[in-house]
């Protein structure tokens, strides 16, 4: 299968939480961490959504004044990915074509290229965030994705590799699996 092709920690996060509200940003800070990458799609709204709600206007003041850049990093369409990310106020790169590795060099080109432990890559998809992100060496906390239905066919194709991953982690490494609580995975 695919993921024989890809070395075993690149499909490793560094963190599981339910949602992208669960996640302690102060604490990233604290472990150095100055600039945070954001998926779209189910990471913070669900496909058949375009508005950001009062909640995620919350969120995004708290991550500018902690300090830390912020750029939506998305494999969806520019007119979608830009009118999230003008709402919310920070960068963006769309079309990102993660997992590969152009879209994320766009935005830390953007940031002037910093030391890639000091990014943090939140999104819902091994075979895209978990994948790329760690490919790239940054820190990349998984989420629960928000809302299965809608979404289209490339995405379920990479949710069942997602499966088929998360099986071979339970398999292969059931420590790593049932403390990062990845059987809890939606
Ligand atoms: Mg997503």
């Amino acid at each position: 299968m695919v993921e024989l092709f890809f070395r075993k920690k690149h499909f490793y996060p560094n963190d599981y939480k339910k949602t992208v509200f669960d996640v302690d940003f102060h604490q990233l800070w604290e472990n150095n961490i100055r600039i945070v990458m954001l998926d779209l799609d189910n990471t913070l709204i669900p496909y058949d959504e375009t508005e950001a709600t009062e909640e995620l206007f919350t969120l995004f003041e708290q991550l500018k004044q902690i300090g830390f850049r912020v750029y939506i990093i998305s494999n969806n369409k520019k007119g979608r990915v830009k009118a999230f990310a003008k709402q919310v106020g920070v960068r963006y790169v769309y079309s990102a074509r993660k997992p590969f590795r152009l879209g994320f060099r766009m935005a830390i080109k953007h940031a002037e290229y910093p030391d890639p432990a000091t990014v943090c890559l939140i999104g819902d998809q091994f075979m895209t965030d978990v994948l790329g992100g760690r490919r790239m060496g940054f820190r990349v906390i998984v989420v629960d994705t928000l809302k299965r239905s809608g979404e289209k066919w490339f995405t379920k194709i990479s949710k069942y590799l997602e499966r088929r991953i998360l099986q071979r982690l339970k398999r292969t490494d059931p420590d790593f699996y049932y403390n990062m609580k990845l059987d809890e995975k939606r």
